[in-house]
């Protein structure tokens, strides 16, 4: 079986055949999905989803370029605390972007980590050019439990989430050509701290590049995680879905 760690089922991208993108999802062995939050909105969406749908969880965030009006931060609580909510995020900052300003990034991902800490649920955190600010807030805040999403970091930055225990997970961009040192990085991430994701509708896979992303796809990224470090997908599938089974606390 495949988990994708990171879909965004909400987005308006789906909405015309969402039933059509989880059945395929389960044809491709995808039994277990989290989608994940970046507003309010989007939040109360993806809860939605998850209620309706087997083999579905979510996480409510509100996503860094939201920092400037994040809206209702405490809002988060409530969603925090519902039944198939298996993390908070997705949360974090970017500096590629910048759509927010930093100190709102700082502030709001800061909320959003004692919003989680406090729910006892794990951090979905995204994380773009930015590594050295989010590991020192994270050790500020420690211990949490998390993942860092689509993951395209180098040797150092692994070692600063691995110190952490945090998970890192890998998206469709380890399948582009030009993504050799990633995958040269990734061969260095213990397996026991790998996930898998789509991150969809964005960022499909070599494969199915310029199309719309779905979970059905991160099998495609799963075999290039294999190749890279070569092992058997199957190893790469089993130990990413047990991982995000133990920080999710999710089972089918
Ligand atoms: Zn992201
Ligand atoms: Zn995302």
């Amino acid at each position: 079986m495949l988990t994708d760690s990171h879909a965004h089922l909400d987005d308006p991208a789906f909405a015309p055949d969402l039933p059509d993108v989880l059945r395929r999802a389960r044809e491709a062995g995808v039994g277990r999905i989290v989608t994940i939050g970046t507003s309010l909105e989007s939040s109360r969406r993806a809860r939605a989803i998850a209620e309706r749908e087997p083999g579905v969880w979510f996480s409510p965030g509100i996503h860094p370029h939201e920092a400037d009006a994040p809206g209702d931060v405490d809002a988060l609580r409530e969603l925090a605390g519902h039944p198939r909510a298996v993390a908070v995020g997705e949360t974090g900052l970017d500096y590629v972007k910048n759509y927010s300003s930093v100190p709102n990034q700082k502030a709001l991902f800061v909320r959003q980590l004692e919003i989680a800490a406090e729910a006892g649920k794990p951090v979905s955190i995204h994380c773009r050019d930015a590594h050295g600010d989010c590991l020192s807030i994270l050790r500020a805040h420690a211990p949490l439990r998390g993942v860092i999403h689509c993951f395209t970091g180098d040797a150092a930055a692994v070692e600063g989430y691995l110190s952490l225990n945090f998970f890192l997970s890998i998206a469709g961009p380890v399948t582009y050509p030009n993504a050799t040192a990633l995958r040269e990085t990734l061969r260095h991430i213990p397996l026991e701290n790998l996930l898998v994701e789509t991150d969809c509708p964005l960022l499909a896979p070599q494969p199915r590049r310029g199309t719309r992303n779905e979970p059905a796809f991160v099998e495609h990224t799963a075999a290039a995680i294999a190749a890279a470090r070569e092992i058997p997908v199957g190893e790469v599938r089993a130990a990413t879905t047990a991982n995000a089974a133990r920080l999710f606390g999710i089972a089918s």
